[in-house]
């Protein structure tokens, strides 16, 4: 549904020049990034005073120096790192003091987020988790306290949590709907489940036919049952009225708000549209941004067409936005069948899911934004896809490559095809809470043989791909960092399944993690010399967390706790203490 071929050459009309991205360091390939620039440790930096310097302990991720007692920021910048001592040397009359409890870490960067949806979610209805009796209670209950006619939005449901694990239907929403229009997004954003009302309004009935790209399921006298898949969900999402400038910009501020919550200070959006676009840049033009974004703009027509005319955004409202990157859909999700496989799914031999994108569209898009100095974001998740994904890169050679191609959801790898992405220079953006959805389904949809290509994390790591890791949300289970480190070192979902683990032989060390959560995001945002470490010159980012992860058992680290965030030097979340002394629980 993301898809559509790029209209001709009318946005290679050159305005401009393009921006030096020749002089920037492609590392393609560094595992760690060790090989990344490490400016000086223990020296301040001239220029003045500090503004304020953090007291505590800090883990750097810098090699040359990994652990310090203390930061001097100066604008927003770290001017100083090491012990207190070197760090209060220093100070000087106007310099502010911050105390840091708990352990200090670069600021943790989510590289795959959806703002808005997670706005919407916020002010919709969460259904993450819930058994199908549990989902229709909380429809009843919103559709008693809404405004007659008004559309009852709820996202997260997971019919594989169910027994049977089979698809709902209209009429079950029918009968606790009061009327109003329901439509509810499956928990992977790639299906949607609406009662009758809302049926009528999206005018699908059994005469209209299946979309390009997506499917009406049906019963057996062809008439729709309720659920949508893919291309057809935008059938019944574009008579929802949409929410005018101001619901928008309440939505995406109430979703920034619960980033820093997180712990996070940076958030890679994967795939805004032009509204989206705009009102980012006016929060940025605010100074109204407590997170760092940067952006992927669908690449759907008008939205590619206009942000490749207007050029590459970088480091705007002081280095708060930047818009740099396209973001292009291959194909579906694994668990509504939507991805593409080369051979048909082991539950469904008549299908090999859904093409969204075609090689030639990738190709047109890879050449357009890399002529005007984007980076292309692709979404692949199965085998096929992410084979194509490759090959277009490779047709592309040394300009898509130096552009760091992004592999969003990198889900399903053949073998053949692990040593590509270091070759190729193709960044994997991956999601380790998937592995959590992923138990409990992969191998339904793959079978036993193929799902060892399924989130294959170590191995990608190991043959020398850069992963940088987020979460998806609101389309995965959770979307604190948290989560992420807990799953990627562990292989157990957020809500701790499976026990044993999911594929263990795919798990990782927390530092490799922690990178993943840091350095990773910056290098795949062209940002590694200003984000993902604790140096001298590089932003004060920093997350601050109960405790020293690197001295917690793996199976411990989801008790971990955001106690702070910092962006820029700037506190953006502090959690409160409750009165028994305890930090109040995350989300
Ligand atoms: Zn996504």
């Amino acid at each position: 549904m993301h898809s559509s071929a790029p209209s001709p050459e009318a946005w290679l009309r050159r305005r401009g020049v393009l921006r030096p991205f020749g002089r920037r360091r492609v590392v393609a390939g560094a595992v760690m990034l060790s090989a990344l620039p490490l400016v000086g440790s223990a020296q301040a930096q001239g220029g003045g005073e500090p503004d304020v310097i953090l007291s505590g302990m800090f883990i750097t991720l810098d090699a040359a120096l990994p652990r310090a007692e203390a930061i001097a920021v100066r604008r927003g910048i770290i001017a100083a790192v090491g012990t207190r001592a070197h760090v209060d040397s220093t100070a000087g009359p106007t310099t502010r003091r911050l105390d840091i409890p708990g352990v200090a870490l670069p600021g943790f960067a989510d590289a795959h987020v959806h703002t808005l949806a997670l706005g919407e979610l916020l002010e919709t209805l969460d259904l993450h988790g819930l058994s199908k009796a549990e989902v229709l209670g909380r429809v009843r209950r919103a559709a008693a306290a809404a405004p007659a006619g008004q559309w009852i939005r709820g996202a997260g449901w997971d019919q594989a949590l169910w027994r049977p694990p089979e698809f709902p239907t209209a009429a079950e929403l029918d009968s606790v709907s009061a009327g109003h229009p329901v439509l509810l997004d499956r928990i992977d954003q790639h299906a949607a489940w609406l009662n009758s009302r809302a049926l009528r309004l999206a005018g699908i009935t059994r005469e209209r036919a299946d979309p390009v790209g997506g499917r009406i399921i049906r019963d057996a006298d062809g008439a729709p049952t309720g659920v949508l898949v893919d291309s057809a969900v935008a059938l019944a999402t574009r008579v929802v009225p949409a929410p005018d400038a101001e619901a928008l910009e309440r939505r995406l501020r109430a979703a920034l708000a619960q980033y820093a919550a997180w712990g996070l200070t940076s958030v890679h959006d994967a795939g805004a549209s032009l509204r989206e676009l705009a009102a980012f840049r006016s929060l940025a033009a605010e100074g109204a941004l407590p997170v760092r974004i940067y952006a992927m703009a669908v690449a759907r027509d008008s939205t590619l067409a206009r942000t490749l005319a207007r050029g590459p955004e970088v480091g705007v409202g002081g280095g708060m936005l930047t818009i740099r990157s396209v973001k292009v859909v291959l194909d579906g999700a694994l668990g509504s069948r939507g991805a593409e496989l080369r051979a048909p799914y082991s539950d469904a031999p008549a299908e090999r899911g859904l093409v969204l994108a075609s090689d030639a569209t990738v190709d047109s898009i890879l050449r357009v934004a890399t002529a005007r100095g984007f980076q292309v974001s692709v979404h692949a998740i199965g085998d096929e896809a992410n084979r194509r994904l490759l090959d277009a890169v490779e047709r592309a050679g040394a300009a898509g490559r130096a552009l760091r191609v992004r592999d969003e959801h990198a889900s399903m790898v053949r073998d053949e095809d692990v040593p590509r992405f270091a070759r190729l220079g193709v960044i994997a953006s991956m999601q380790p809470v998937f592995v959590g959805e992923y138990s409990r389904f992969a191998e339904d949809r793959v079978g036993p043989a193929r799902v060892a290509s399924v989130y294959r994390t170590r191995d990608l790591l190991e043959r020398g791909t850069v992963i940088a890791s987020g979460t998806d949300f609101p389309a995965s289970d959770a979307g604190d960092p948290i989560s992420t480190l807990f799953s990627m070192v562990t292989r157990r979902g957020a809500d701790g399944t499976p026990r044993a683990g999911w594929q263990p032989n795919q798990r990782v060390t927390v530092d490799a993690a922690l990178r993943s959560m840091t350095a990773g995001p910056a290098y795949a945002a062209f940002q590694e010399r200003e984000l993902g470490a604790l140096t001298v010159g590089r932003a004060a980012d920093v997350t601050v967390l109960s405790a020293d992860p690197y001295a917690l058992p793996p199976d411990q680290l989801r008790s971990l706790r955001v106690l702070m965030t910092i962006v820029a030097g700037r506190t953006t979340y502090r959690a409160r203490e409750s009165p028994a002394g305890r930090v109040a629980p995350r989300r």
